[in-house]
């Protein structure tokens, strides 16, 4: 199969989807992103690299970074991470608190953003500076020394973190966040801020499709079943409400942010990016699903 050839081809097939979604303004500096780009980048386990599009251009990974923080923490603590969040899908808006009063300050799932929060705030307790662990650990996945956040997005999410923070305040008033909420809170912004390019995220999840093995580096930052454990989460809590049509429509684990990113995995062979700044009404990028609807599709390359 060819799959540069095959990659250029969903390209022109979804262009003309601009336009059926918005790019998200909650954070003011993420709605000055041309909203016309579109990219798409592959790693496959053999070393194949295959792009096309806007596939180098740097974007807000913003909840993508969840899946990374989540690796990291999970290969730092083990299972009692689990006893701090859920692993079931929310069936509630991301940024949602009601289901937090009914569960006891325990957050459905990593991917929402009070489990972020608290994975952030286990982060902490293991590593000290959870983003910096972050970054540095992005930057030797990716091959991109330079990475960072993007410091005016950080403070546009912490100018507009009034939920977040009710968010982290109520878990804490539960006990389940140990350190002060400004700390968790500018930790989670700065993850939510760094920004890569559709090329680097592929690569950078590499481990996730080789059973929490780094071909990159050869580390073996997971177990073989803690990398199921977070393909599973991400299948099933990883595009916000979305994931039914995500599995139905593209049948594998994905994690999305709303900077229009989505970064896919396919066990045993690749990890796939895309990017695409407008979002669908439920946060997810709109060329990017049909991107990767396409090429599961036409490829016959997913988990079911
Ligand atoms: N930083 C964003 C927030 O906390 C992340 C949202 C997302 O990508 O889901 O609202």
């Amino acid at each position: 199969m060819n799959l540069q050839a095959l990659i250029e081809d969903i390209r022109q097939q979804v262009l003309p989807f601009y336009d059926q979604g918005r790019v998200a303004d909650y954070i003011p500096a993420l709605a000055s992103v041309a909203p016309h780009q579109f990219g798409l980048a592959i790693c496959t386990l053999d070393g194949e690299h295959y792009a096309c599009g806007d596939a180098a251009t740097p974007f807000s990974i913003q909840s993508i970074s969840k899946a990374f923080m989540l690796a990291l923490t999970l290969q730092a603590e083990g299972e009692t991470l689990w006893r701090h969040v859920g692993k079931e899908p929310s069936g509630n808006p991301f940024n949602s608190l009601v289901q937090l009063e009914y569960e006891h300050g325990i957050p459905r799932n990593p991917f929402i953003n009070a489990g972020a929060l608290v994975v952030t705030d286990r982060a902490i307790r293991h590593f000290g500076a959870a983003h910096g662990r972050l970054l540095d650990w992005l930057r030797a996945e990716s091959g991109a020394p330079r990475l960072s956040a993007n410091e005016q997005i950080a403070a546009s999410e912490r100018e507009h973190g009034d939920r977040n923070a009710a968010l982290a305040h109520f878990m804490k008033s539960y006990g389940n966040l140990d350190h002060p909420v400004e700390q968790v809170l500018d930790q989670y912004f700065h993850n939510c801020s760094i920004e890569m390019s559709c090329s680097q995220l592929a690569r950078a999840a590499l481990f996730l499709a080789n059973h929490g093995l780094s071909p990159n580096t050869a580390q073996q930052y997971l177990s073989r079943s803690q990398a199921k454990q977070v393909n599973a989460v991400m299948l099933t809590c990883g595009t916000y409400d979305a994931a039914g049509e995500f599995a139905y429509r593209v049948g594998l684990p994905v994690k999305s942010g709303v900077g229009g990113g989505l970064l896919a995995v396919i066990p045993g062979k690749m990890s796939i990016a895309a990017w695409s700044p407008q979002l669908d009404r439920r946060g997810n990028s709109v060329l990017g699903l049909e991107a990767l609807d396409r090429f599961t599709t036409r490829t016959g390359l997913s988990i079911f």
